[in-house]
C-alpha cells in the first residue's frame, strides 16, 4: 500500500489486532503483568520488547506512533501529552549546560516562550530569519548542537529555507528539528529536507477535530547519533540511528512524565484517518478566502498566504509542499472597528486553535501576541489590525458570505 490514506486508515491491522478488531482498542491498563518474572525483567532491559508501565508505553499509544512514523517516513516516534511536551521534552532530552540552539525567529508563540526560558536554564538560544539559510549559517557557534524550524510560521506565514538548512545541518553534524504541524505529513515531510527530528503537534491537523490533545517527535533515521556527544552510554545499544529517540523516550518522557493517554491516541487516530480528506479542503478554502480578501481594496491592507503571488516563499512553497496550507493572516485597514468586524462575523468562531473541522479567527496582537509587548510585535511584523484565520471544512460560499456581511458592517 503506497498511498498516505490507505496506509493510516490500515495501518492498526498490518500489526495484527486482538479478536481480529479493525481498529486498535482502547487499553487502559496503566501497567501490564507478566507470569514469567524473567520475561518482565527482559522486556524491562530491552532485550524483548512489550509493555510495562502506561508513562511510557501503552499498546494503543504504540499504535498511533506507528501510524506517525509510517505518515513521516521515519523510523520511530514518540508521543506525548501535547505538542509542547513533544517540544520540550525533545530539548531537555538532547541537550546539556552550555549547549546552543539556533531558531527561527518565526515560531509558534508559545515556543518562543518556552526557549526564552530554557536559555535561563543554561542553553542559549539564537532566534534568527530562517527565511534565509545565510542568517542560520551566520548565528552557529561550536556549541550549536540543533536548529529548529518551523515549516509556515504563524501568523505571518513565513516559509523556512528548508532545503538549504538541511544541507547545512548536515554538514555540519547538527541536529536538525522540524516542527510540521501547520503543515502535517500530508502536505510536506521533513525526511525530504534531509530533517533529523519532526514534531508534530496532534491537537491540529492530525487530530483535526479541535477535541483533543496531544503531540509527538518522529526520528527520521537520518542523524548519525554515535557522532553526537550527549548520548548516555545505556541507550547506546543497537543501532545508532535510534539512539537519539530511545534517550527521548527513555530519559524525557520517563523523567517528565508528559504522557500521551491511551484515550486521546485513540480519539487522535480516528481524526488521523481523514486528515487528507480534511486538508484538501481546508487548503481550498484557504485559497479561496485569500483571494476574496485580496480583492477587498477598501477593506483589507495586507494579505499573508504562500498561495498568493504576492508572498515572498511562493515558489519555495510551490516546491516543497503539496499546498500552501489552511492557515492565512490578514491586515484590516486601518478605518474599519477591528471589534465590530470580528463581532459581525456570525459562522466563523472567534477562538484561539488551528486546524479544527471549523473555521477560527483571533486578532493577534490583543491576544496570542499581547504578553510579548509592542516591540516584539513591530520585529515581527505583528500590525495591530492583524487577523488569524485558520480554515474549517465549511462549504465556501457560506465563508465568503459571513466574510462580505461582517466587511458590510464594519
Ligand atoms: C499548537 C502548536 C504547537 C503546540 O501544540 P499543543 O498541542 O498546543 O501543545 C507547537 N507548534 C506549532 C507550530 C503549533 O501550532
Amino acid at each position: 500500500m503506497k498511498g498516505f490514506t490507505s496506509k493510516i486508515v490500515h495501518s492498526d491491522r498490518q500489526d495484527g489486532i486482538e479478536h481480529g478488531a479493525v481498529h486498535k482498542p482502547v487499553h487502559d491498563s496503566v501497567a501490564f503483568g507478566y507470569d514469567d518474572a524473567e520475561e518482565l525483567a527482559a522486556v524491562f532491559q530491552g532485550v524483548h520488547s512489550g509493555y510495562t508501565y502506561g508513562r511510557q508505553v501503552n499498546p494503543t499509544v504504540t499504535a498511533l506512533e506507528n501510524k506517525i512514523t509510517a505518515m513521516e517516513q521515519g523510523i520511530a516516534t514518540v508521543c506525548f501529552g501535547t505538542g509542547m511536551a513533544a517540544i520540550g521534552t525533545t530539548m531537555f532530552a538532547l541537550l546539556r549546560d552550555g549547549d546552543h540552539v539556533v531558531s527561527s525567529a518565526f515560531l509558534f508563540g508559545n515556543t518562543t516562550s518556552l526557549f526564552n526560558s530554557f536559555a535561563q536554564q543554561g542553553f542559549g538560544v539564537s532566534f534568527v530569519d530562517a527565511t534565509n539559510v545565510d542568517n542560520v549559517a551566520a548565528a552557529l557557534t561550536p556549541n550549536t548542537r540543533m536548529v529548529f524550524v518551523e515549516t509556515i510560521a504563524n501568523p505571518r506565514t513565513q516559509i523556512a529555507d528548508l532545503q538549504k538548512i538541511g544541507e547545512l545541518c548536515k554538514q555540519r553534524g547538527l541536529i536538525y528539528v522540524v516542527d510540521n504541524t501547520i503543515t502535517s505529513p500530508y502536505l510536506f515531510q521533513p525526511v525530504s529536507v534531509g530533517a533529523s527530528l519532526v514534531i508534530n503537534s496532534l491537537t491540529k491537523y492530525i487530530s483535526g477535530h479541535g477535541n483533543v490533545l496531544g503531540g509527538a517527535v518522529t526520528e527520521l533515521g537520518l542523524f548519525d547519533w554515535s557522532a553526537f556527544p550527549n548520548i548516555y552510554d545505556n541507550y547506546k545499544g543497537g543501532e545508532s540511528a535510534r539512539w537519539g529517540i530511545t534517550q527521548i523516550r527513555k530519559k524525557g518522557l520517563r523523567d517528565f512524565g508528559a504522557a500521551l493517554s491511551a484515550q486521546s491516541a485513540h480519539d487522535i487516530s480516528k481524526g488521523a484517518e481523514t486528515l487528507a480528506l480534511r486538508m484538501d479542503r481546508q487548503c481550498a478554502n484557504a485559497q479561496a478566502l485569500a483571494e476574496f480578501l485580496r480583492q477587498q481594496s477598501d477593506g483589507v491592507d495586507a494579505v499573508y498566504y504562500p498561495g498568493l503571488e504576492q508572498h515572498p516563499q511562493q515558489q519555495r512553497c510551490r516546491e516543497l509542499f503539496k499546498s500552501p496550507g489552511a492557515i492565512l493572516s490578514f491586515e484590516l485597514s486601518p478605518q474599519r472597528d477591528i471589534w465590530r468586524f470580528l463581532n459581525a462575523l456570525k459562522v466563523v468562531i472567534k477562538s484561539t486553535n488551528l486546524g479544527d473541522n471549523r473555521t477560527l479567527a483571533i486578532p493577534v496582537a490583543q491576544t496570542i501576541y499581547h504578553e510579548v509587548g509592542a516591540v516584539v510585535r513591530k520585529e515581527m511584523g505583528i500590525a495591530d489590525t492583524l487577523i488569524r484565520i485558520s480554515l474549517g471544512i465549511e462549504d465556501i460560499a457560506d465563508l465568503i458570505e459571513d466574510f462580505s456581511q461582517a466587511f458590510a458592517q464594519s
